[in-house]
């Protein structure tokens, strides 16, 4: 009793001060109410100034971007680094550029991203960065202006051993390449302070099919876990069409598995015959030289595109949301209920919302959270860390075994904590043991 009278308190004055950071508050709130039971059986967490600390970020960097347009006109964008939590070690987290950034959206993402990295068992910490600014209709040049200013104006706070970034929406290697070579223009040192770089400037192996990858190679283990049964020949949503999206598409496709939809913030396209590579590689075409949308994809290949609408409606076994966060409600979930869906597998961050997952979990409809299953980019990230930092170089085979062996181990450590009554809560399992593992050492490392 003890322990949710101290959560509800805690999280009536948290919802209070945070009435303008809706999507803080749902990740805060949707973490503890899921280890309240955790909480409940262990009075050593049974503390209101450890919660407090969980859930303010150590740091928060907020800096003035300005560049110049091709029209020589001067834009002004604002540009954040929320530096969650770094008891385990050197903050880890992405870069986003997209219009939707704000500083709910970055302190939701450096708090998941804190114990989602906590969960992988390596040591680093969490946090995430990123800018309002939009890449959507912006010359090469006018991209490359903006990516210097950004690390022009924050190039202070990150660092080999204390900041790491990486990419996210709107942010892939070309970007990291130009923030990293400014970075170490300014800074005169070539430690590796950003991941997901290309193969160019030494970047690793599968780092950018990486996310993709593992989430269906999660969504495989999880089939064959709870059904014994594979991905292949499943139909298979997803949404979205940037990294993640494409990549998830492309693993599919190599598993034998039908993938009937991809998205954008514009529309749906539906193809009941499924991707095959020829379309893939058309799609990333379009995307990364044409820097085109789902509609022209859909339009050249004579294929349904749902204008306005997500891919959640049509009938399928597996869904994969990929976009953004809150993708799938309490509305898309019913439907995908009715329609059967065996399981949903989070590729983006908060993609579904706690209504929706509450709907899966009372259907024993498998759910997998991001913090398991889209972990495949940071793993991918520290490898391409440690390749860097002893100067060498792994074939796609080392890594890729790496990251599916991290994974399994993350994947079972939250079956260890999630399990209950023959099924298993993995939104319950991996947030207990990533839960532990900061707390235990943001207690031991005393009120600082
Ligand atoms: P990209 O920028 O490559 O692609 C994002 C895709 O999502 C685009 O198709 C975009 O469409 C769509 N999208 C973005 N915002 C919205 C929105 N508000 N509504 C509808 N669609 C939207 O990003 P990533 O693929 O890298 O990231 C996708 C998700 O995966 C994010 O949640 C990210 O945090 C998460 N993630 C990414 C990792 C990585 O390694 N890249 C690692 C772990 C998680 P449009 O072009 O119309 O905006």
């Amino acid at each position: 009793m003890k322990s949710f009278a101290l959560l509800t308190k805690f999280l009536n004055t948290f919802e209070l001060n945070h009435k303008d950071q809706p999507e803080f508050f749902q990740s805060v709130q949707e973490f503890f109410s899921s280890i309240l039971p955790f909480l409940y059986d262990h009075s050593k967490y049974q503390d209101i100034s450890l919660l407090k600390r969980l859930t303010e970020p150590e740091r928060i960097i907020q800096f003035r971007v300005c560049w110049i347009d091709d029209s020589g006109k001067t834009q002004i964008n604002t540009g954040w680094r929320v530096q969650f939590n770094s008891s385990i070690g050197p903050f880890k987290g992405g870069i986003r550029f997209h219009e939707s950034v704000n500083i709910s959206v970055l302190k939701f993402l450096g708090f998941e991203q804190t114990f989602k990295n906590a969960l992988t068992n390596f040591p680093i910490g969490g946090g995430k960065g990123g800018s309002n600014f939009s890449i959507k209709k912006k010359s090469k040049v006018e991209i490359e202006r903006f990516c210097q200013s950004f690390i022009l104006n924050s190039y202070k706070y990150l660092g080999a051993n204390t900041d790491i970034p990486a990419g996210d929406i709107g942010v892939g290697y070309s970007e990291i390449d130009l923030m990293a070579g400014m970075m170490r223009k300014i800074c005169g040192d070539s430690s590796c302070v950003f991941t997901g770089k290309s193969l160019f400037s030494s970047g690793s192996q599968l780092r950018e099919e990486s996310t993709g990858y593992g989430v269906i190679y999660l969504t495989e283990l999880a089939l064959n876990y709870h059904h014994n049964e594979s991905i292949n020949k499943k139909k298979v949503l997803i949404s979205g069409s940037g990294n993640v999206a494409i990549h998830a598409i492309e693993k599919c496709i190599q598993m034998g598995a039908r993938v009937i939809t991809a998205s954008d913030s514009d529309g749906t396209v539906v193809d009941l015959e499924g991707f095959n590579i020829e379309k893939l590689n058309r799609l990333k075409f379009i995307k990364k030289e044409l820097n085109g949308r789902i509609q022209q994809y859909s339009e050249e290949f004579g294929l349904i595109y749902l204008k306005d609408k997500s891919p959640w409606s049509i009938s399928a076994d597996i869904a994969i949301p990929c976009a953004t966060q809150n993708e799938i409600n309490e509305v898309d979930a019913e439907i995908m209920i009715k329609n059967n869906i065996k399981i949903v597998v989070e590729g983006s961050n908060m993609p579904v919302t706690k209504k929706a997952i509450q709907l899966f979990q009372n259907y024993d409809i498998l759910f997998i959270p991001g913090k398991i299953a889209n972990s495949g980019g940071v793993i991918v990230s520290v490898l391409e860390k440690i390749q860097n930092s002893t100067y060498s170089v792994w074939n796609k085979n080392k890594v890729e075994k790496e990251m599916k062996k991290v994974m399994k181990n993350s994947y079972r450590t939250s079956i260890k904590y999630g399990e209950e009554k023959k099924k298993v809560n993995y939104v319950r399992g991996a947030n207990i043991a990533s839960f532990v593992k900061v707390a235990d050492a943001v207690i031991s490392q005393g009120s600082i």
